[in-house]
């Protein structure tokens, strides 16, 4: 298995990275994207790929929260394998919460009328909701979702779902975007072999995603284990002098 990210900035990225998005690829060639945001096609592109080697039945696509990075490429997914007869439509894997969510508040009103039909979130996705502690499996392996706290709306959390999953003998957790909460998630970091770290590098911080200076705080035991990404365009701090694993690259591929 492989997991490789086609991009590692944050939502607003530009000068050649792109949206944190990635996917995992087992040894029949399927594929599991996390994650699709509005600039999705051209990282895909870049990597020599497009929507049909998502679509179903094999491959999938993850969604962790409902934000434009990580969720408005699902409109590129929907309309362009409703319209290709040679494809099946894309499994969906998501939070059970994200459901209506994210069809309602987010891709409805570009994807809700059609030529001829009435449509809804199913129409172009086949939909794998998960339960609250609950897990997906995809290709034999085991996706436990891991709320984390993302943003504080008012006086209720709107949270994101990092994913805790095991490829070969390494057991990695991918945050998702995350406010920095080494209290809430450290039995997490503590069981992983590989930790995918949603990170900051503003030096004004957002209050949404954990900051490179909060990472800092962290053991040297968890940050030798944390890769870095979901960063703003710019210098980057020297992170594996500072004890990190490191910044991962766009394009960059992670073999189990
Ligand atoms: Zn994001
Ligand atoms: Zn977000």
């Amino acid at each position: 298995m492989t997991l490789t990210f086609l991009g590692t900035g944050s939502a607003f990225t530009v000068g050649g990275n792109w949206q944190s998005n990635l996917f995992i690829e087992n040894e029949k060639g399927n594929r599991l994207l996390i994650d699709a945001g509005s600039d999705v096609r051209h990282a895909m592109y870049e990597q020599g790929l497009s929507y049909r080697d998502f679509c179903g039945p094999e491959n999938g696509i993850y969604l962790s929260h409902c934000h434009g990075d990580h969720a408005q490429g699902l409109e590129y997914f929907g309309f362009t394998s409703m319209f290709d007869p040679t494809v099946k439509k894309p499994n969906l894997f998501l939070s059970k919460s994200l459901v209506q969510q994210v069809w309602e508040n987010g891709l409805q009103a570009a994807m809700g009328s059609i030529q001829g039909d009435i449509v809804n979130l199913q129409s172009y996705f086949e939909i794998h909701p998960v339960e609250a502690n609950g897990a997906f499996e995809w290709s034999g392996v085991t996706f436990r979702l891991v709320q984390t706290v993302h943003i504080m709306n008012g006086f209720a959390i709107v949270p994101s779902y990092g994913l805790l999953f095991k490829l070969g003998d390494k057991k990695i957790f991918f945050t998702g975007d995350t406010q920095h909460a080494p209290n809430q998630i450290q039995d997490f970091y503590k069981m992983a072999d590989i930790i995918f770290q949603d990170c900051e590098t503003s030096p004004y911080k957002s209050g949404v995603h954990a900051n490179y200076k909060d990472l800092l705080t962290l053991s040297d035991e968890i940050k030798a284990k944390m890769w870095l990404y979901h960063y703003q365009p710019g210098a980057l701090p020297d992170a594996i002098a500072d004890g990190f694993a490191g910044f991962v690259v766009k394009g960059q591929k992670f073999s189990f």
